[in-house]
């Protein structure tokens, strides 16, 4: 077991755990804020340099490689003095020594810790699981065992109609796969769309070549040592040399909570992205806020702001949760979700359908503004809604072209 040297630097020390995209983010912020403070070592699970995780479904669809998607080599961390320890993840953290020790035994004090885990897919717990062939979509070894399979084998089935699911079922279609998406409700995407849209959607897909069971039920997976088949409640079973499970993620914290640091479903941090011990920040997908959990890179680019703004010592941030958009990458599909899209009460529906040329949009206004938006088709004024959105601005005098976008409404305006 190794120790580093308590007393040799005179700098203070932050040790970064999770070499992902929230956690680089905070530390590329901190290094424009004050790029000399800390000593700065970050430790990884994954044996590779930081890259841009949303970048793996092109990887998979074959439009892009991973030398393409990496955002931080090893020789940038070098160049700014970060010791990054890939592939060798922390393991337990001593609040009272102000230690985090790794797989591989490495001790290393910190000053600051900034806690940058992640998530975990979930996966749903039926019976053959655990078999060969049976993976989740979150990195490269994902990905690459995804690659590997559609070499080899035939048959795919996704559980899971969300948009990684939907982009894992794309991707592997494109490498040669028979695809099928097992989705348990009825609607393709539900938490980013209406059922008109998804339904346009699903058609869309449908013509791509990919097939799709809705209202599936998954009881077991089929196989001896390696996954032959998905069987569901209603007793049918359809064949599978390779199951890729989209079921939802899980915030990884069972490194905070093992070291007493305070979580409900994620570790809890205030607006300054601190956690309940003061040494301690947290960012990105394993953290909540004010009830809050998050899955997309938009509300954790500010996060690392408000967080770097902390660590750098120029402590006037505070973290404000605003509300997202998504686009699903599957080329050839448009469609935008931004907002608030299923509305509540006192809230009323735009809504243009022109089925012909494939377009539906529903705009969802409350009091006078704009707080939802679900575009397919013609995803063109998607960022000025989601701008209209996020600013509440009020929609009032144009609402009567604001279906038709923003070019129509700036004509009246001027
Ligand atoms: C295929 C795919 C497509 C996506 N597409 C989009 C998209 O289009 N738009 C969008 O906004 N978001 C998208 N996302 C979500 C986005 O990638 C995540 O929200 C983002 O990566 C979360 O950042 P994070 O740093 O919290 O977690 P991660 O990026 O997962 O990083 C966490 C890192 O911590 C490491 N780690 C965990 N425990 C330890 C430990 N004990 N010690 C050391 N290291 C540890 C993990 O191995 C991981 O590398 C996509 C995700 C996937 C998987």
């Amino acid at each position: 077991m190794s120790a580093s040297p308590m007393s040799a630097s005179p700098k203070p020390r932050l040790v970064v755990v999770g070499n992902g995209m929230a956690g680089m983010r905070t530390v590329e912020e901190l290094l424009k804020l004050a790029p000399d403070l800390y000593d700065i070592t970050v430790f990884g699970a994954e044996p590779h340099g930081n890259y841009n995780r949303i970048l793996l479904s092109p990887v998979l669809a074959g439009e892009k490689t991973i030398a393409d998607i990496m955002l931080n080599t090893r020789e940038w961390y070098a160049q700014n003095g970060i010791e990054l320890l890939a592939g060798d993840p922390v393991v337990a953290i001593d609040r009272a020594r102000r230690m985090v020790r790794s797989q591989s035994g490495r001790e290393v004090r910190y000053d600051r810790l900034l806690l940058a885990t992640g998530s975990k897919p979930f996966i749903i717990p039926v019976p053959g699981h655990q078999l060969d062939g049976v993976i989740a979509f979150r990195d490269i070894q994902d990905v690459e065992t995804m690659l590997a399979a559609a070499r080899d084998h035939r048959h795919a089935v996704v559980i899971g109609g969300g948009l990684l699911g939907l982009e894992a079922a794309n991707g592997l279609m494109r490498q040669g796969m028979e695809v099928s998406v097992v989705h348990v409700t009825g609607s393709l995407m539900d938490r980013q769309l209406d059922a008109p849209a998804s339904a346009l959607l699903k058609q869309a897909l449908e013509r791509k070549g990919l097939r799709f069971l809705l209202n599936a039920h998954t009881s077991a997976i089929l196989g001896e040592t390696r996954v032959t088949g998905v069987r569901f409640k209603d007793g049918t079973s359809v064949p599978a040399d390779l199951v890729v499970m989209t079921a939802g993620v899980r915030p990884n914290i069972e490194l905070a909570r093992q070291a007493g640091l305070h979580c409900e479903r994620a570790i809890v941090v205030d607006d300054t992205l601190q956690t309940y011990d003061p040494r301690v920040y947290a960012v990105g997908e394993c953290v909540q806020h004010r009830q809050a959990t998050f899955g997309l890179v938009a509300p954790i680019w500010d996060q690392a702001r408000v967080a770097a703004a902390h660590l750098a010592g120029a402590g006037h941030r505070r973290y404000v949760q605003q509300a997202t958009a998504t686009k699903l990458k599957v080329t050839g599909v448009d469609l935008y979700s931004a907002g608030d899209f299923i509305g509540g009460a006192g809230s009323e529906d735009l809504v243009m359908r022109d089925a012909r040329r494939g377009v539906y949009k529903r705009l969802v206004l409350q009091d006078g503004r704009l707080v939802g938006a679900v575009l397919y088709g013609d995803v063109q004024d998607g960022p000025w809604y989601f701008d209209l959105i996020q600013r509440g601005a009020p929609v009032g005098a144009m609402r009567q072209r604001l279906l038709f976008g923003r070019a129509q409404c700036e004509a009246l305006a001027a």
